[in-house]
């Protein structure tokens, strides 16, 4: 959630004049520790994040792990994002690591304490923070407005990308897949090099992408992200030429929304990769080189056809 909420949290610690370490980047080490001490059926994500708590335990007083619920009627959260907190304090517990958390929960339905919607979350870390309610509330102010804008110019440039010319793909997936150093960023330096300009599902507004999402699925389905990958994908289908479904191995909600996704989008070339971290680019640059060539096939045979 780093990729979603970054600039907030960064933001909101500079505001109070705290200072924060940040994990490396992703690397085959940190997979490794963090398989080493998640189970094995646990998804690549949760144990890429095991593998970064792991890197910060003797690096900081204190682990920064919210625990993110729900947003109401926009939808849940996986329920891992729910769980890190205790799982961390649990799989750690020789070493007594403190945990700084927030709980959000718009629905106001969890057995949670302080737990509400953002701000009301934010104000009540003040005292683990050592900070007034004042002082947080303003800074979680300060920081919420660096945080949309940032997310509003982000939007414009995909923007602009998607109205530009040649070919373009709609890459559909969780931010800390697409923008993780190991396992999304070598697919994102693979797709560019064919000459393809990528465009992010996650890059569109979420208000919108809330309404939007609706064309291709019914008001059940509960995830928050997908929902707004799935508006993402209304929103930029008639910009891009194919999508690229990317997914962490074995990801419970994305296996149903992608199903959706390939039910739904109709003729658009998909290419999907499930990606278990253990294999490298191996295998997925041949795969890559494919979708490719039946996106210039495409291309041919429609402009044969006039
Ligand atoms: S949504 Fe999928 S990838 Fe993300 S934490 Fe949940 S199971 Fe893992």
């Amino acid at each position: 959630m780093y990729y979603r909420n970054g600039v907030l949290w960064e933001s909101f610690f500079k505001a109070l004049g705290m200072d924060y370490v940040l994990s490396p980047k992703t690397n085959k080490g940190i997979l490794e520790r963090g398989s080493a001490v998640m189970a094995d059926e646990s998804c690549l994500a949760s144990k890429i994040f095991m593998g970064h708590v792991v890197s910060l335990l003797d690096r900081c007083d204190c682990l920064f792990i919210p625990w993110l619920s729900n947003f109401g009627e926009c939808g849940i959260n996986c329920t891992r994002f729910r769980a890190f907190p205790a799982m961390t304090a649990n799989l750690f517990r020789d070493r007594e690591p403190r945990i700084l958390t927030y709980a959000i929960d718009y629905s106001g339905t969890q057995d949670m304490k302080h737990a509400g919607d953002e701000e009301t979350a934010f104000v009540s870390m003040a005292k683990a923070l050592g900070k007034s309610k004042k002082q947080v509330r303003l800074a979680y102010r300060e920081a919420k407005e660096k945080a949309e804008r940032a997310f509003y110019e982000q939007r414009e440039r995909t923007q602009r990308l998607a109205d530009g010319d040649g070919k373009k793909i709609l890459m559909v997936g969780h931010d800390y897949c697409i923008c993780d150093d190991y396992i999304g960023k070598p697919i994102l330096e693979a797709l560019k090099g064919y000459g393809v300009t990528v465009i992010d599902a996650n890059h569109v507004d979420r208000a919108e992408a809330q309404r939007d999402f609706l064309q291709l699925s019914d008001g059940t389905l509960p995830w928050i992200v997908s929902r707004e990958l799935l508006g993402g994908i209304v929103h930029f289908r008639d910009r891009v030429d194919g999508i690229v479904l990317l997914t962490g191995f074995p990801c419970g909600p994305d296996s149903i929304v992608n199903d959706v996704i390939r039910r739904e989008v109709g003729d658009m070339p998909i290419l999907y990769l499930l990606l278990d971290g253990q294999d490298g680019m191996a295998g997925v640059e041949t795969r890559i080189e494919s979708f490719i060539d039946i996106l210039n096939f495409r291309d041919m045979g429609e402009r044969r056809n006039g």
